[in-house]
Order: structure tokens, then sequence, then C-alpha cells
């Protein structure tokens, strides 16, 4: 007996080997378990061209109105891709596309897997980051200052009122200056995305930033934080999510040992440089899932490598490929589990948590791609293929139902 999936998920397909990978999940691992329905949206990238991108937003579109939506790994193109595909021109990353359109905030949340043992002794479970993607040092304006002169700091406000001006530096000599800023609309969002997103994983939240050295603009998001968890304190409770706020430094020291288990809320250049940091010491690219949240509920979930360009050339020419289809396993069982609760369909969830087991399992009792051959301990005997992989996930799987 099939288990009913009770509301549409929206299914973005992509490109190249996760293409390829993703017929096979659904073939192996989906289809034949699940009534399913999906609002199906192809963003390969010649059907993207083809409607001029059309296509993009019409998925984020979607995602906003159903709420749950799942996405394969996409090109964005280059020159190069302009060229290969014959493409009108190097159309926008879809990812930042449907991020705009639902104004989300991106999670990136490892896999863990007992064999594959994390480089941090203490993790062991997964720390999820949640990283804030607008302003700071990255829409900056900066200054190589030559020479003597005056940096300074001003704003202007439409109302016509006095200025306000502040002398940054007086420079006797050559050196550096920039400004950057954010709105307390792009801080509330991310705020929002990461209680959501907390909620939905029923894990504490973290939050760290340096208030004691920018005592308004880093103090600024610290408030606008707490604020947001203040108004969503009910929902928070009923989740036995807490919150935790600290100084950025004291929440390095303490994820570093810390058993996990957590999701950590970045500024935008904190989450840059920590994600790279856990996705290293988790282990691989190809065990690190991604979700984006929108403010309002909405999430996609997807895996968060690219197309694995590389195996695809490979699969082309008939040769047989070695390539981890763990991540995109994942971003399926979270749309899934996602739907389930929405729904109040248990037995959806449920399944999703037993996909997820037999991946597990599977990698755990040595059946692995060659990606991971090379960090597991105890060393593995050998690896097996994208469709081997999948076929012992299938075995495992059948065992739990
Ligand atoms: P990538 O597809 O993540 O692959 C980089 C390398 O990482 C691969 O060549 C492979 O190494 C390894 N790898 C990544 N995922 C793997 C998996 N599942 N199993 C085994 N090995 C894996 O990144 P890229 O080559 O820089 O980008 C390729 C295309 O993906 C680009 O067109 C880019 O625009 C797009 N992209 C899309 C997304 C997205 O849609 N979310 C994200 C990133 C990139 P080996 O070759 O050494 O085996
Ligand atoms: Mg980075």
């Amino acid at each position: 007996m099939a288990i009913q999936v009770k509301s549409p998920i929206v299914e973005i397909d992509g490109d190249e080997m996760t293409r390829v990978i993703w017929q096979m999940v659904k073939d192996e691992l989906l289809h034949p378990y699940l009534d399913m329905k999906t609002l199906y949206f192809d963003l390969h990238i010649k059907r993207r061209d083809e409607t001029d991108d059309k296509i993009t937003f019409d998925a984020a579109d979607a995602i906003a109105r159903h709420g749950v939506g799942v996405k394969c790994a996409t090109i964005t193109p280059n020159d190069a891709r302009v060229k290969e595909y014959s493409l009108k021109k190097a159309w926008p990353s879809p990812n930042g596309t449907i991020r705009g359109i639902l104004d989300g905030t991106v999670f990136r949340q490892p896999i863990v897997v007992k064999r594959i043992p994390p480089t941090v002794r203490t993790w062991k479970k997964p720390i999820i980051i949640g990283r804030h993607a607008y302003g700071d040092i990255y829409k900056n304006q900066e200054i190589r200052v030559q020479g003597p002169g005056r940096g300074e700091l001003v704003f202007t406000p439409s109302t016509g009122a006095e200025p306000v001006r502040l002398t940054i530096q007086d420079f006797k000599g050559p050196g550096v200056l920039q400004g950057i800023h954010n709105t307390e609309k792009s801080i509330r969002s991310f705020a929002k995305a990461c209680i959501q997103y907390a909620v939905s994983q029923h894990v504490p939240l973290w939050f760290g930033t340096k208030d004691t050295i920018s005592k308004t603009y880093h103090a600024f998001f610290r408030d606008v934080f707490q604020e947001e968890v203040d108004k969503n304190r009910t929902a928070m409770d009923a989740a036995g999510v807490s919150y935790f706020y600290t100084l950025i430094d004291d929440a390095v020291a303490r994820v570093m040992r810390h058993e996990g288990g957590f999701l950590w809320a970045c500024m935008n250049y904190d989450g840059d440089v920590m994600s790279d940091m856990l996705a290293s010491g988790f282990g691989s690219l190809a065990l690190m899932t991604s979700v984006l949240v929108s403010p309002n509920g909405p999430m996609e979930f997807e895996a968060a490598h690219g197309t694995v360009q590389k195996h695809y050339y490979a699969h082309q020419k008939g040769q047989p490929t070695s390539t981890n289809s763990t991540a995109t396993i994942f971003a399926w069982t979270g749309a899934l589990a996602r739907r389930g609760a929405l729904d109040s369909t248990p037995a959806v969830s449920d399944f999703a948590r037993k996909v997820e087991a037999s991946v597990i399992e599977t990698i755990e009792e040595g059946t692995m791609t060659k990606d991971l051959t090379l960090v597991c301990d105890p060393p593995a005997e050998g690896f097996v293929t994208t469709e081997g992989f999948i076929k012992a996930v299938r075995t495992r799987l059948e065992k739990k139902l």
C-alpha cells in the first residue's frame, strides 16, 4: 500500500549528474512507496533559456503558494556554459532568483554518519548554520586612501533634516576606508527565518555578534533578534526551542567543544567563513544539505553541492560513475518530512525518516561512493557505482517498511 502524500510538493528538476541522480532517486526510493503528486518545474538550463527564465520565477511562486519545495542542483551559466548550451544569455543563478522571491535565508545542515568522523572530536550531532545573506561588507563602498585627509561617515535624511556627520579617521598618511550598512527589514526577516527553522527542527537557536565593540551596528542585530524571539516565545516554548545569545568569540569557542544539535545564526561574514569551516569539519560536501526558509514559512530543500559536471561527462561517455546521492536523497526526505508535518500525516514523515536511516546504515555498513572512501574510518574496502549505492539503500529501506 502506497503512503499517501496529501498536498503537492513543488519539484524543481535541474542539470547534469544531479539530474540523472534525481530520476534514479524517484524511481528507486520514492515512486514505488508513495502516492505523491508533485508540481513539476523543469529548470534544465535549456528550459530556462527557452522560457527566458520565466520557469524559475514560476517555480519560486509555486513554493511561496504551496509551502514546500525540493530542488535539484542547476547550472549557473557563465560564458563557457553559454557556448556549451548555445544560450541566449548567461541567465542569473536560479538559487539567487528563488531566494530573492522568497526573501529567504539559507541553512546548511550536515548529515552525520558514524563512519565519517567529524574533525572535531566532540561533534556528534549536526550543527546547522544560518547565514544572513544581505549587506555588511558584501554591499560595501571602499576607498584606498592615498594620503593625509579626513574620512567621514555622513547620513543625509530624505526629510531635509540636518545630516549626521562623524569623523572616522583623520589620516596622517595612506590607508583604507570602508562604509557598510544593513536594513532593519532584512535583519528581521533573517531572525524570523532562523526562529521558523529552529522551531521546525526542534533545535536550540544560537546567535552571536561583536556587540562589545560595535555598540550600535552589531548591537542592533542583537536587539532585533531579541525582539523577534520575544514575539515568538509561545511557538518556541511549544517546540522546546531555547534561545542563546553570546559574544561571537564565545560562540566560536563553545562550538568547538559542543556535541552539536543546534542552529547557529550568523551575521553575513561570520556565516560565510563558519559555513566553510563546518562543511569541511563534517567531512564532505556530498553530505551537506541546504534549506531555504522564507520568513513566512515556505521551505525549499536541496543538496549543497552543484551538478557534479565532471561525473556527468563521464556518464555521457557511458563510463560508470560513483556519485554520492546522499544530499539529494536528504533533500527529498526533508521536503517529505516538512509536508508530513504541515499536513499532519505522520506516515509521510515516518517514511522520510526510514529512508534517511537506510542511507546512513548503508554507509556505516561500508557501502559507499568513491568520495567517502577518502574520508571514512575505518577505511572502506571499495566503492560502489551511483546506481549501486541507491539500490543498496533500497534494499535496506524494504526491510524497514
Ligand atoms: P560541484 O558540482 O559541487 O562539484 C565539485 C566537485 O566536488 C566535483 O567535481 C566532485 O569532485 C565533488 N562532488 C560534489 N558533489 C559530489 C557528489 N554528490 N558526489 C561525489 N562528488 C561530489 O561544483 P562545481 O563543479 O563547481 O559546479 C558544477 C556546476 O554546478 C556549475 O555549473 C555550478 O554553477 C553549479 N552549482 C549549482 C549549485 C546549486 O544548484 N545549488 C551549487 C553549486 C554549483 P571530483 O570531481 O573530484 O570527484
Ligand atoms: Mg565561504
